[in-house]
């Protein structure tokens, strides 16, 4: 007998995604989950072991979640997230001079960063393979395609991800067709943007245009601070 797939909360989150979203709703679900872990760690976590024994593995937060973090402006939180990281850099500064001489000149950014063990990175690609994963599992189901053929798409980051797992090959015509669409809509809404900049069409009201330039950005690169 054959497995019968349950639809769980993450499959309800991509449909409420795709219904709501005026983005790649990967990016969307990606940036609200990674929001609430920063917040859920200011909030509770700035002083449990586990984070701050983490946070000196990796070296602190990757730039991009670093500056995520900022956006909360929590001083409190984030002076003592921080302090661990300044009294570590200044520590692995003063042991320096003992280091090698190789170590010293040419490994020396490698020998202090270690982006890739980032715990917001980290959070963030197992919600990104979690939602990757349920989106391919649902693709062909009609709630979920009705939704989807709806939804602004998928940026390309996003859709060259779920392109590289697809195993299906009806799903993969299907995928395609719809990004072609969305791509090319977008590509007319970018030409009649341009064309209303012109001084003898510029007095004409906005329509499905307006705002493509930013679309346009976040379609090809993802939504800020997700890639
Ligand atoms: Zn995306
Ligand atoms: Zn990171």
């Amino acid at each position: 007998m054959g497995r019968t797939p349950q639809k769980g909360m993450v499959y309800f989150d991509i449909l409420e995604a795709l219904r709501k979203s005026k983005v790649c709703i990967l990016c969307d679900l990606e940036f609200s989950n990674i929001r609430r872990y920063l917040d859920n760690l200011l909030y509770e976590k700035v002083n449990d072991v586990g984070v701050r024994r983490d946070l000196s593995r990796s070296r602190g937060y990757c730039r991009r979640h670093a500056h995520m973090l900022l956006e909360f402006a929590d001083g409190l939180g984030s002076a003592i997230l921080y302090r661990d990281q300044v009294q570590l850099f200044l520590d692995f500064l003063k042991g320096l001079d003992s280091l090698p001489g190789k170590l010293r000149s040419h490994n020396l950014p490698e020998s202090w960063n270690h982006e890739a063990l980032c715990p917001a990175c980290v959070t963030q690609a197992r919600c990104r393979k979690r939602y990757v994963e349920c989106l391919l599992e649902w693709l062909g189901e009609p709630h979920l395609r009705k939704a989807f053929d709806d939804s602004p798409g998928l940026c390309v980051p996003h859709l060259l991800l779920v392109l590289g797992q697809i195993r299906d090959a009806a799903s993969r015509t299907y995928l395609i067709g719809v990004q072609v669409s969305k791509f090319s809509a977008l590509v007319e809404d970018l030409a009649e943007f341009i064309r209303k900049q012109d001084y003898r069409f510029c007095g004409q009201s906005p329509g499905r245009e307006k705002g493509s330039w930013q679309r346009a950005v976040s379609m090809m690169v993802g939504v800020k601070d997700v890639f």
